[in-house]
């Protein structure tokens, strides 16, 4: 099979985070689960109504525009177009959604051109039955974001990390919650191979999709190439299920739109915004912040990726770490993260916590985590103390008193037990002399009994080989 070039363009729709919905007063409520609970006569179509702006909408494209390093406003200005179609979900029978002034035009991720971003409002979504179609109008209206790239992307890995990196920055930015299953952030795949006809994807619901069906389209497409068959320029659609795309239309009969201005809105003027505030209030995004962290904390790359997948967990991370930086003279990041990202993490789990309801404090955490660094307690001892910590809001210092979890290190302390189960178990002193080594273990295990557990193993073990030397 020849090696042939795989060009790849998507297109992502995200479904905004905003109070109310993008043309009328309606709540925006992604999680309504009943019908037609948030509808009016605007985002209903009803004649004589007239649409409104929401501003906030507005703000949070042109955010995510200038994180991008996009243009906003290109022309100076930027204005909605009716984009019409007949469709049962669609009840105006047309989109407002922007044609040739869009809000933003440029801008890149992970090195992909984008090519715009421009706001629209979604249509409703329909349920079909056995017995026909039911319709419910709450999504109706709401703002809609879509985000179109150039042809840039030459893999399927490629588009899912593009993909992930694009949810990340719109969850960093508050932008939307971009989760995919429930449809808050939509993704369309252009492909073609060797610059040859183009095919779309739809229905594609997870970054693991979007992989799959590249990968899929690339070796239908080589080997109908290999046959002498020609590529048609079609829709098709994603089954997840079978792992195969399927044709849905060809582009024969494409759409003509019939775009024109929309006659009830006014043009948007840069000047009508604040966008150096918007500017300001971008927070480090991930990519700078996973740089940061892999220099600041010597993180591994893979580690830095899983730590500021979620933008208040890596917060509370970095306040942790600082701490450790400040505190202690060999920063014992390593050991943060692990405790973190496996037992804090874990314990929110089984919980079903979140950050915010958690009761331990980053530098209740880093004095914890320095105290397992430094001995003073063991890992054992941590974990109890950790699941303490985290429900009560107790410091390490009194949790650890509390619960006599510090380790017993000093060497003469640990010598004293050493002797008295020396003396209390001469069997074991003959066994291991004779060469049976497990004696040691055993003679370890009383002394940590005689400990209560707080006994520093590793030293007790040097202490026994020493005093039967
Ligand atoms: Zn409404
Ligand atoms: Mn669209």
């Amino acid at each position: 099979m020849e090696d042939r070039k795989l060009t790849v363009g998507l297109e992502i729709h995200v479904e905004l985070k905003t109070h109310t919905k993008m043309f009328c007063d309606c709540i925006n409520d992604p999680s309504e689960i009943y019908p037609n609970t948030h509808i009016c006569p605007v985002c209903m179509g009803h004649p004589g109504t007239l649409p409104t702006i929401n501003k906030k909408a507005v703000d949070l494209v042109l955010q995510l525009g200038l994180a991008l390093g996009g243009t906003v406003f290109p022309k100076g200005r930027s204005k909605f177009d009716r984009k019409n179609y007949f469709y049962p979900d669609l009840p105006k029978g047309y989109q407002i959604s922007q044609y040739d002034e869009p809000l933003v035009l440029g801008g890149s991720l992970n090195g992909i051109r984008i090519t715009r971003i421009h706001l629209e409002e979604d249509a409703g979504s329909l349920t079909h039955t056995k017995n026909g179609s039911l319709v419910d109008f709450n999504r109706a209206g709401a703002p809609l974001m879509e985000i179109v790239t150039e042809p840039d992307i030459r893999s399927a890995k490629e588009a899912a990390a593009f993909g992930e990196e694009l949810r990340r920055i719109l969850r960093y930015l508050q932008t939307s919650d971009a989760d995919m299953e429930k449809g808050l952030m939509r993704l369309e795949a252009n492909i073609s191979i060797n610059m040859g006809t183009k095919v779309e994807v739809k229905n594609i619901n997870s970054f693991k999709a979007v992989h799959d069906a590249i990968e899929y389209e690339y070796k239908r497409h080589n080997e109908a190439l290999d046959a002498g068959e020609k590529i048609i320029q079609e829709t098709r659609g994603w089954n997840a299920e079978k792992g195969i795309t399927v044709s849905q239309r060809s582009k024969e009969d494409a759409h003509d739109y019939r775009y024109f201005p929309e006659p009830d809105l006014p043009p948007l003027y840069a000047e009508a915004f604040d966008l150096d505030g918007l500017k300001a209030a971008i927070p480090e995004l991930p990519h700078e912040k996973r740089a940061r962290f892999i220099s600041e904390f010597n993180l591994k790359e893979a580690d830095a990726y899983v730590i500021t997948e979620d933008r208040a967990a890596a917060e509370f991370f970095e306040e942790a770490a600082s701490e450790l930086k400040e505190k202690t003279t060999n920063p014992a990041y390593g050991l943060l993260f692990n405790y973190f990202t496996s037992d804090v993490w874990g314990i929110m789990r089984t919980e079903n916590i979140t950050l915010s309801d958690l009761r331990l404090t980053p530098h209740n955490f880093a004095q914890l985590v320095a105290m397992v660094a430094a001995g003073d307690i063991s890992s054992r001892g941590a974990k109890d103390a950790l699941a303490h910590m985290i429900t009560t809001g107790a410091t390490a210092e009194t949790t650890v008193t509390q619960k006599n979890l510090r380790q017993i290190s000093d060497t003469a302390g640990l010598e004293l037990i050493a002797h008295k189960i020396l003396t209390e178990n001469p069997k074991a002193i003959e066994d291991y002399k004779k060469g049976k080594l497990e004696s040691l273990h055993f003679l370890v295990g009383k002394a940590m009994k005689e400990t209560k557990g707080t006994g520093n193993p590793a030293m007790l073990r040097e202490i026994f080989e020493k005093l039967l030397k």
